[in-house]
């Protein structure tokens, strides 16, 4: 049998996030996604390919893309062309803002842009049809891709749902959906998408508009379970999983998730007694230790949460918002200007800010967990800044990440219960944590020492020189 490059090359590397764009651009229809050992969604071979790479061609992780989409900056240069900005960390783009929907805001997870920015796609005509995540019956499987073509459709689709998802089940679709679609996506999706709309024009007219979500990582379903199971609800009775239930007496970080048990009942527990979950990569897809697309930089808008002062303070939820294209940017100032929107500009480094512990570990981290998987012999893609120097301490952080996320895959496959995996966990999350604090200890003091430097080179200069 002929067997897929995604397959040699992706999947078996353990690089595959799961779009699922492979599944639609193969020939051969040589693959489809189905659930892994770890709780992800992954390509899987049901026949022989003779597709000759045409599946790799579109895969974000594609360890030998060709030249002209090598990486986000090359794609931007083919998608987001008259973009008048630019910055290394937040790619090309039009204006930063901070703020929300006034209509979506209490319905959605952040300030409810995605969801207005949405509605306004399709109530305007720009667009036909959405594809975004809605609840599905299929059992344990609880969210994935569907295709929205109303007002009504769209508000079951709002909220962040941490929750592994695939694009091939709306794919497989889009030669028969007559009109233009709208698509939201995580920054791997939405480069998936481009790949997949510079290998095919035709593509381009289709999708006229790209919402990205700004992803700190995409979780396996492990993540799910585990948090059902802090509540006492074994796997097979989770029902409803809600990720981030907003307290809007109290700050945006203080959100619960919560689920329904067999008998309907909902429990609910506040995120922030469970410990930290996303510096430490539990649960995380081995790829998102490969990906230094902080802001969505390929999509038209970009949105996250605005996590800085003062807008953590408020547990209604506020956006932060990435304009790149034209159309985005319209929307945005029609939405001012008619006051369904309360937005204003971001200054770049409170952007920046909102952001920290994200670019830290995908810019700065980067380059040291590519040096760890070409000893281990896997196969990594191209990024701008792998050449960079890791210091030693935090190339020890980086390492003991590695290992707390691999060895959180491994311990809830074989004891999927929250309190054997806690006392599991406590050990590596220790050493995690003791890394880290020596590695801030050492920049503070760093930051420190070249403080103390500048201060006495200005008394000396104004001592030789008091005029
Ligand atoms: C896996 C993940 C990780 C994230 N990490 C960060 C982070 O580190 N920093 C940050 O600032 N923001 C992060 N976010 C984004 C944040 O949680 C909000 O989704 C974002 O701010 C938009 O909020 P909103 O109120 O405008 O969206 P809403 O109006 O609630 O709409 C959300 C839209 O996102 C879609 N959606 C939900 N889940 C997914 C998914 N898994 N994949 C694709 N689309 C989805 C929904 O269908 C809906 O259209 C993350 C989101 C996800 C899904």
């Amino acid at each position: 049998m002929n067997s897929s490059k995604v397959i040699q090359l992706v999947v078996e590397n353990n690089l595959c996030i799961g779009c699922g764009l492979c599944v639609y651009k193969c020939p051969s229809d040589a693959l489809e996604m189905k659930w892994n050992s770890e709780g992800f969604l992954v390509a899987n071979e049901i026949k022989s390919c003779d597709c000759e790479g045409k599946c790799l061609e579109v895969c974000p992780f594609n360890p030998f893309p060709k030249d002209e989409v090598k990486t986000e900056n090359e794609i931007s240069d083919l998608f987001l062309k008259n973009s008048p900005n630019f910055h290394k960390k937040i790619g090309k783009y039009n204006n930063i803002y901070a703020g929300f929907s006034e209509e979506f805001r209490l319905n959605s997870s952040s300030g409810g842009l995605g969801t207005y920015i949405l509605t306004e796609l399709l109530e305007n005509k720009i667009v036909d049809h959405i594809f975004s995540i809605k609840e599905t019956k299929k059992s344990g499987v609880f969210y994935e891709y569907s295709v929205s073509s109303s007002k009504s459709d769209l508000l079951i689709a709002s909220k962040t749902r941490y929750f592994p998802v695939t694009l091939s089940t709306v794919f497989s679709k889009i030669d028969n959906l007559e009109g233009k679609i709208a698509i939201v996506g995580v920054g791997c999706f939405i480069k998936a998408i481009r790949l997949a709309q510079n290998s095919d024009p035709k593509l381009k007219d289709k999708i006229p508009f790209l919402i990205g979500i700004i992803c700190g990582g995409v979780k396996s379903k492990f993540f799910t379970e585990y948090l059902a199971s802090k509540i006492n609800i074994k796997s097979e009775n989770i029902h409803n999983p809600q990720f981030r239930k907003k307290n809007i007496e109290s700050s945006a970080s203080d959100y619960s998730f919560a689920c329904e048990n067999e008998d309907e009942v909902e429990k609910s527990i506040r995120m922030k007694t469970v410990g930290e979950m996303w510096g430490t990569g539990l649960f995380k897809n081995n790829a998102c230790d490969f990906c230094d697309d902080v802001t969505t930089e390929l999509a038209d808008i970009s949105l996250g949460d605005a996590w800085m002062d003062p807008f953590d303070k408020d547990g209604k939820g506020t956006n932060v918002i990435v304009t790149r294209s034209l159309l985005a940017e319209n929307l945005i100032k029609k939405g001012i200007q008619n006051k369904s929107l309360k937005v204003d500009f971001l200054p770049l480094e409170n952007f920046l800010a909102s952001q920290e512990g994200s670019f830290n570990h995908r810019h700065l981290g980067l380059p040291a967990r590519i040096e760890i998987a070409k000893k281990n012999n896997q196969l990594v893609p191209p990024k701008r800044n792998e050449k960079e120097k890791v210091p030693f301490d935090f190339k020890l952080v980086q390492k003991q990440r590695i290992k707390v996320r691999a060895e959180s895959l491994e311990i809830w496959k074989s004891n999927p219960d929250a309190k054997s995996f806690d006392a599991a966990m406590e050990k590596p999350l220790k050493k995690l944590k003791l890394y880290t604090e020596i590695y801030h200890k050492r920049r503070r003091l760093n930051y420190l020492r070249s403080r103390f430097y500048e201060i006495l080179k200005e008394r000396i200069l104004f001592k030789n020189n008091p005029n």
